[in-house]
């Protein structure tokens, strides 16, 4: 029997439910249970293939090529399961399928309403999750109770306990306990307030889990307890964490698997827990033995979120060579400009991520050249790797006006163009390339050592694509394709195997990434970081030389 864990919000956004219910999934994954997981999001967009990457953060891409909300990359990340775009429902998703039936006729006449249509809707998404084989369904509901847009959300799930059965259904709810200097406290009455929100609308929450910023004391347990009619041990403090890996550790100490555990009826003897794996994670976390600088040179640095499984990645290969990993946020447009390559060569190793739209572009280009002309470690990462070829193309083979055609449709040197655009093939011309796809790589090559393997799948979501007409010509040059999907025609990785590590590919790594396994790419660049420090003569900023990146 499935069983199902709905986690809301209350107080406030951004209190970190999707790492809450991430480290939850994780728990009750270490008890040997099934997990998976999925999020419902209140906005009315079909789905965040759309939003802006600056304002609502990374789209993460499936291997079934959702593009879904970055939450689910803290899924995979923390359960170690593949998703699919079935994890990840939106309002704008619901309601397009609701009056997609009422057009064809299936409600057979009758008036079309959020009760039960829309709530029905949202409820057999979360049941066609639950009939996949998981033992436990873990469903975070994006937004914050007491918003307008979230309620058909909270009535289906309140719908969902009568359907599925008592003990097959937990209510998790996370709150905020502030503390208020003036007086000295911890506040509960936002907890209150929130939890009053939620019973209005049908749901008494099982468990409670307040983040605050302190410790909360055992009496303070036994008050929301009590204001808030849940047993003290269900009260569960969610206090700030060194690192989001540290996150499942504390819950556990706290209980809160356990209890879940408790309400869904699972016992926890039958399934004791075995955190192994997980506390080696966090071991590596804090045994770090050395600090690495790795600048990102992207166009959404304000907001690196834009960019969170990126960063994770690095952090993840770090964890693996001994290494912190310092990431300095450089802003595309201030390349070479006021950060030129004298400040890039204080760097590691440099990631140039994915990206859209022509902002940044040449400081992009102009960070590969800096890369590659100085050895510093390179991974280029969709236009990341489109940048390199271009610069390559301009600097190397001497085509002073390479470019893609997303950026200049006229460039005499289209070495990044549509599928359309290039000669031979016209059957992928202007869509988007969406989620895993195989490659081979060429045996012997840097990315063949690295992934220690020659074929290997990874996810994209690009239009443009390297021009196989250039092909030749850059291999003679010395930059190899050394990977192309299995029909030979398209280029999927780049290097140059005499630089320390100048590696492009046309896919985003950073989607397979995991805590305990780092990328083979990103563990390639943050190992060659690692060298490159090693013999790097240790720099002194003078007072008025020291960069500031973003
Ligand atoms: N804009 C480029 C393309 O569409 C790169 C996309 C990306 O980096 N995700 O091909």
């Amino acid at each position: 029997m499935t069983k199902f864990v709905f986690v809301t919000g209350g107080v406030s956004s951004s209190l970190g439910k999707g790492l809450t219910a991430s480290s939850l999934g994780r728990l009750l994954k270490s008890r040997g249970l099934r997990v998976t997981m999925c999020k419902l999001d209140p906005y009315i967009n079909v789905d965040p293939g759309t939003m802006n990457p600056g304002e609502h953060g990374e789209v993460f891409v499936t291997d079934d090529g959702g593009e879904t909300d970055l939450d689910l990359g803290h899924y995979e990340r923390f359960i170690d399961e593949s998703l699919t775009k079935m994890s990840n429902t939106t309002t704008g998703s619901i309601y397009s399928n609701v009056i997609a039936k009422e057009r064809r006729g299936d409600y057979l006449g009758k008036t079309v309403q959020v009760i039960p249509h829309v709530t029905d809707e949202i409820k057999d998404r979360i049941r066609r999750l639950g009939s996949l084989g998981a033992d436990v369904v873990i469903v975070e509901i994006g937004g914050t109770v007491g918003d307008i847009e979230i309620v058909p959300f909270i009535e289906a799930i309140r719908q969902y306990r009568r359907d599925a059965g008592r003990g097959n259904v937990c209510y998790v709810h996370l709150t905020l306990v502030p503390y208020l200097a003036p007086s000295g406290e911890q506040k509960t009455k936002p907890t209150q307030h929130s939890v009053t929100e939620l019973r209005s609308r049908g749901i008494q929450p099982d468990v409670i889990v307040c983040r605050s910023d302190q410790p909360i004391s055992e009496g303070l347990k036994r008050k929301i307890s009590l204001l808030c009619d849940v047993p003290a041990n269900a009260v569960i403090s969610a206090v700030d964490a060194p690192s989001i890996y540290d996150i499942p550790i504390t819950l556990h100490e706290e209980g809160l698997d356990r209890i879940v555990c408790d309400t869904l009826d699972i016992d926890i003897e039958e399934h004791p827990i075995d955190l192994s794996i997980w506390r080696s994670v966090v071991k590596g976390v804090h045994s770090t033995n050395r600090t690495l600088r790795i600048g990102v040179v992207g166009k959404y640095v304000a907001m690196p979120d834009a960019y969170l499984s990126v960063a994770e990645s690095i952090r993840h290969a770090g964890f693996a060579h001994g290494a912190k990993t310092q990431i300095e946020w450089i802003d595309a447009e201030m390349v070479p400009d006021q950060i030129g390559a004298d400040v890039l060569r204080q760097l590691d190793g440099i990631v140039v991520p994915g990206g859209f739209g022509e902002r940044g572009i040449e400081g992009m280009v102009a960070t590969a050249k800096i890369a590659r002309e100085n050895g510093i470690p390179y991974l280029g990462i969709c236009l990341g790797m489109q940048v390199m070829v271009i610069e390559y193309a301009r600097h190397v083979l001497g085509l002073s006006d390479a470019n893609s055609t997303e950026f200049n449709s006229s460039s005499s040197a289209p070495v990044i163009a549509l599928m359309a655009e290039q000669v031979e093939v016209t059957d992928m011309g202007g869509t988007m390339r969406l989620g895993a796809y195989p490659a081979m790589l060429t045996e012997g090559s840097v990315v063949a050592r690295l992934y220690n393997a020659t074929v290997v799948s990874e996810r994209h979501r690009h239009r443009y694509e390297f021009n196989a007409r250039y092909r030749e010509q850059f291999e003679k040059a010395g930059l190899q394709c050394s990977g192309a999907s299995p029909d030979g025609r398209l280029v999927e990785f780049v290097e140059d195997p005499t630089h320390p590590f100048f590696v492009g590919t046309q896919a985003h790594p950073e989607f397979k990434s995991r805590p305990d396994r780092p990328h083979p790419l990103f563990d390639g660049l943050v190992g060659g970081a690692a060298q490159r420090a090693e013999g790097r003569e240790p720099h002194i900023f003078a007072p008025d030389e020291v960069p500031t990146f973003s």
